[in-house]
């Protein structure tokens, strides 16, 4: 029979919307000649919904909201646990082949859902519970970035208990080491959500306040006025670096709105870079890509000093936005892997991952 991939999206996180996006284009660009599809749906309340097979894709976005009801949160752990059922002697048939989660930010990129799919025993796309915690948290990530020698911006970090026992302690240690402007970010979360710049105290104060209403945990970089740079990276042992993009934000730095809703924010791929930088900084992505130990895909982001050129990691993302339109497939694109080939690959290095452990 064709191969059965469950589509999982939506999901309890700030980046419900922009997981639908991805998922109705990449429905779209699945070729229904070899694969059949299951949709599963997490509302933004973190129940499961589950629909039937299909042989064709949604019409439209909507459609991806409006599965049955009935096929509730315990229908579909029961289609994910099925082929660890032996109670009859021999293992049930599994409903699914690979399960595909295509949710962003937090229970989807941070290896809560991987989790999930490890107990059920069912091959999935995309990194693995370590690497994807990993890199949701950019407090750990920074921790294992610098112990592979990356060159990262300085910063600081605490959770709300520690802001709420030491503020002056926090500000003025935050105004030695990295100085106005500082950036200030909820340490799990994504799509410059709870982000901001600081100019000086006041704006400091109400961004940590701020960014602790989004996680326990707050991280502040100074300030850089860079490039932004990205690398696309694919595979699992032997992972593999795209040629660079850069991104032309539109707003005073690559905020949400930016990346989601004026559209107007521009890419430029391949990157216009020096060839040596170029190799330096796609030689930098696989080695961030291995120090969280990634597989399947994961885009790196850098930061170009537009004063001297000096490269600093930003941060990785493993499950970057993903519509046709989207930097992590545009820059396979330009490196000569289409869209199509991008979705076969990474099924494929899934169900290679799930039968290297068996
Ligand atoms: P997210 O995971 O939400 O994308 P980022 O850490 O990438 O979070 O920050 C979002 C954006 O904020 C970046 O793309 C960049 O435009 C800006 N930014 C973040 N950190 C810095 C910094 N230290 N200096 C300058 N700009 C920054
Ligand atoms: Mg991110
Ligand atoms: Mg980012």
């Amino acid at each position: 029979r064709k191969m059965r991939v469950g589509l999982v999206y939506g999901g309890k996180s700030g980046e419900h919307e922009v997981s639908l996006s991805t998922a109705f284009a990449v429905m779209n660009a699945f070729d229904f000649d070899k694969y059949e599809m299951i949709p599963f749906f997490i509302t933004q309340a973190g129940e499961w919904r589950v629909g039937s097979l299909m042989n064709t894709p949604f019409a439209d976005k909507e459609q991806l909201k409006l599965l049955d009801a009935k096929g509730g949160t315990v229908q579909a752990m029961d289609m994910l646990f099925r082929s660890l059922d032996r109670s009859a002697g021999t293992a049930v048939e599994a409903a699914i082949d690979v399960m595909f989660p295509l949710i962003h930010g937090t229970n989807g990129e941070d290896g809560t859902i991987q989790g999930l799919f490890e107990m059920a025993n069912v091959p999935y796309v995309g990194a693995g519970v370590l690497a994807s915690a990993v890199g949701m948290d950019k407090a750990f990530m920074k921790l294992v970035f610098a112990d592979a020698g990356l060159p990262q911006v300085q910063y600081v970090h605490f959770i709300g208990a520690e802001w709420n026992r030491d503020q002056e302690q926090i500000l003025r240690q935050t105004e030695e080491e990295l100085g106005y402007p500082c950036f200030i970010k909820p340490a799990n979360l994504g799509s410059s959500v709870g982000i901001s710049k600081a100019r000086n105290r006041a704006e400091l104060i109400a961004a940590i306040e701020l960014a602790l209403q989004y996680d326990r945990k707050v991280i502040i970089e100074e300030f850089v006025d860079a490039r932004e740079v990205e690398v696309s990276v694919l595979g699992n042992d032997e992972p593999q670096a795209s040629v660079t993009g850069e991104i032309i934000s539109s707003n005073e730095f690559y905020d949400y709105k930016a990346k989601y809703i004026d559209g107007k924010s521009g890419m430029q791929i391949p990157a216009e870079l020096d060839a040596e930088l170029a190799a330096s900084i796609r030689e930098m992505a696989v080695r961030a890509y291995r120090a969280i130990d990634g597989s399947g895909l994961s885009r790196v982001d850098f930061f170009v000093r537009r004063s001297d050129s000096q490269v600093f990691i930003n941060e990785v993302n493993t499950m970057p936005g993903f519509t046709p339109y989207s930097m992590y497939p545009l820059m396979w694109k330009e490196t000569g892997k289409p869209y199509q080939q991008l979705l076969d690959d990474l099924i494929e290095l899934a169900l290679n991952r799930y039968a290297a452990k068996q």
